[in-house]
C-alpha cells in the first residue's frame, strides 16, 4: 500500500508507464496465503518491484515507450520477471524509458520525459538519465525496493548514477535476456537498480543463472553471492588513465581521487593502468549498435504484431508508413545508418572493421585483468557530470547526448564484463555523483563486496 501511495504521490515524475495496482494486490495476497500455509516466507515475499517497459509481462502491456508497441500485450513473461515472481515479488508497475532503450536521458518516450526527483521544479528540472530512467526514479522516490532495467551501453548505470541509487550491469549471459525486447543482442543485459548493494545482491541471487530459453546464458550453475567484510589488502584496483577525459567535471574528478585515497587508506593496492583503445570505444559502440538495430527492428513490419498503418495500396507502402508512424526519429535514424553500414559495399569497410576494433577493446580489458600481475577491479566515474538540466540536454542531438553520457559505461558492454555504479556524494547543485567499478567476467561477488565498502 505504501508503495502504491508513493507511486501516486510522485506521478509528476513520470517514472511509470503503467501502475499495475490490481496485479500488485493479487501478488501480495498470494504471498500472504503462501506464508500462512507454509510459514516459510520466500526471499522476496511481498517485496514491491518494478520492471522497465521493455520486459515482456503476460497480460500487461509492454510498449518499449513506442507507438509501434503501444497496444502490444505479451502472452509470456520475461525470465527475469518470472523468477522474481516465483520468489514472491509484487509488480507495482512498468517503468518509462527512451523508445526501444535508445538514449541516455529518458527524454524520448511517447509518454513524455521522466524527471529527476533530486531537483524538481516545474520549469527547471533535471533529466533522470537513461534509458532506464523510470526504473531509477521508481527506486529513488521510494516506490519499490528494486527495479529491473536493461543495459546495452550504460542504461542501468547511467540513470542509477544521476538519481543516486546503485545500478548493476551483470556479466553478459549471467542473467537471461529471454523476454527482454532486444536493442543490441550482443551487448544487452538485464540490470538491477536498488537503494543499496545488499538489495542488489539479493535480487541478483534470484534472477541469475542458466536459462533454457536464452542460448547465450552461461551454462555453469550460478553460485549465489555472499556479502562479507572483506580484507581490502588483497585487492588490486586499477585507475585507467584514459577515463580521465575531456568534458569531465572537476567535482567528478575530485570524488574519483577521494574514493581512490579512501580505498588506499583501507590498504587496497591502487595503481594507474592503461586501456589504450578507450577513445575508439564510443564510435565502435555506435556503429555496432546501429547495425544490430537495423537488423532487430526489421521484425516490426505492420504484419505480425504491433502497429499497422491504414494502407491498402501495396505491401511496401504498408511497411513504410507503419515504420514511419511507429518509430521516432532516433530509431529511424539508427535503422538508416545501420543499413548503410551493412550495405555490401560497406560491410567490410565499416562492420567488419568495427568488429575487429571491438576485439581490441576487449583485449585491453583481458590484459588489464590478467591473472599474471593484472588488477582485480577498475575504479572510474560513471558519468562525466551530475544530472543535466532537461532543456540543455534536449538541445543536443541523441548521438551527442550518448557520446557524452556513455563514455565511461559502454566499454563494459563491448567486453561483456560486469560493472556497478555506486552513489558517493552530492554535487554543489545538490545532485548525486557516482563512481563505477568494473571487473573481469563473473567477478560480481568481489565487485559487490568492494562496492559495499564504498557506498
Ligand atoms: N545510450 C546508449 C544508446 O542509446 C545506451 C542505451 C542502453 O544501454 N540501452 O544506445
Amino acid at each position: 500500500d505504501l508503495s502504491l501511495q508513493r507511486t501516486k504521490q510522485s506521478r509528476d515524475l513520470n517514472a511509470f508507464v503503467c501502475v499495475t495496482e490490481d496485479t500488485a494486490e493479487t501478488h501480495s495476497i498470494e504471498s500472504e496465503k503462501r506464508f500462512y500455509i507454509s510459514k516459510q516466507p520466500k526471499v522476496l515475499d511481498g517485496v514491491p518491484i518494478a520492471m522497465k517497459d521493455n520486459f515482456c509481462t503476460s497480460n500487461i502491456p509492454t510498449t518499449c515507450a513506442s507507438e509501434m508497441l503501444k497496444n502490444f500485450v505479451p502472452s509470456y513473461d520475461a525470465t527475469v520477471y518470472s523468477r522474481l515472481r516465483r520468489a514472491g515479488a509484487c509488480l507495482i508497475g512498468k517503468c518509462n524509458l527512451d523508445e526501444f532503450a535508445m538514449g541516455s536521458g529518458t527524454v524520448d518516450s511517447i509518454f513524455g520525459p521522466t524527471r529527476n526527483p533530486w531537483q524538481y521544479d516545474k520549469k527547471k528540472w533535471r533529466i533522470s538519465g537513461g534509458s532506464s530512467g523510470g526504473s531509477a526514479v521508481a527506486v529513488a522516490s521510494g516506490s519499490c525496493l528494486a527495479a529491473i532495467g536493461s543495459d546495452t551501453g550504460g542504461s542501468t548505470r547511467n540513470p542509477a548514477a544521476l538519481c543516486g541509487v546503485v545500478g548493476l550491469k551483470p556479466t553478459y549471459g549471467l542473467v537471461s535476456r529471454h523476454g527482454l525486447i532486444p536493442l543490441v543482442n550482443s551487448m544487452d543485459v538485464p540490470g538491477i537498480l536498488a537503494r543499496n548493494v545488499e538489495d542488489v545482491a539479493t535480487i541478483l541471487n534470484v534472477v541469475a543463472g542458466p536459462d533454457i530459453n536464452d542460448s547465450t546464458t552461461i551454462k555453469k550453475p550460478f553460485e549465489p553471492i555472499t556479502l562479507k567484510d572483506i580484507d581490502l589488502s588483497q585487492v588490486r584496483i586499477g585507475i585507467p588513465k584514459e577515463y580521465h577525459c575531456e568534458g569531465m567535471s572537476r567535482e567528478v574528478i575530485d570524488i574519483w581521487g577521494l574514493v581512490a585515497d579512501l580505498l588506499e587508506q583501507q590498504k587496497a593496492q591502487l595503481e594507474v593502468v592503461s586501456l589504450p583503445y578507450t577513445s575508439a570505444s564510443i564510435a565502435v559502440y555506435s556503429i555496432l549498435n546501429q547495425c544490430e538495430v537495423a537488423s532487430n527492428m526489421s521484425r516490426y513490419d505492420g504484419i505480425e504484431y504491433g502497429l499497422r498503418a491504414n494502407v491498402n495500396s501495396s505491401t511496401e507502402e504498408l511497411y513504410a508508413l507503419t515504420r514511419h508512424q511507429g518509430f521516432n526519429k532516433v530509431v529511424r535514424s539508427r535503422i538508416l545508418a545501420g543499413n548503410y553500414f551493412l550495405l555490401t559495399r560497406n560491410y567490410v569497410k565499416y562492420f567488419i572493421k568495427t568488429l575487429k576494433l571491438r576485439r581490441l577493446i576487449m583485449d585491453d580489458f583481458k590484459k588489464v585483468f590478467s591473472p599474471d600481475g593484472g588488477v582485480d577491479l577498475l575504479l572510474t566515474p560513471t558519468t562525466l557530470s551530475d544530472a543535466p538540466l532537461y532543456h540543455e540536454f534536449v538541445a543536443k542531438h541523441n548521438r551527442d547526448q550518448c557520446a557524452f553520457q556513455d563514455y565511461c559505461t559502454q566499454p563494459a558492454n563491448m567486453a561483456g564484463i560486469p560493472a556497478i555504479s555506486i552513489p558517493i556524494t552530492l554535487s554543489k547543485n545538490n545532485l548525486p555523483l557516482s563512481l563505477q567499478l568494473m571487473g573481469p567476467p563473473l567477478s560480481e561477488e568481489l565487485m559487490l563486496n568492494v562496492a559495499k565498502k564504498i557506498e
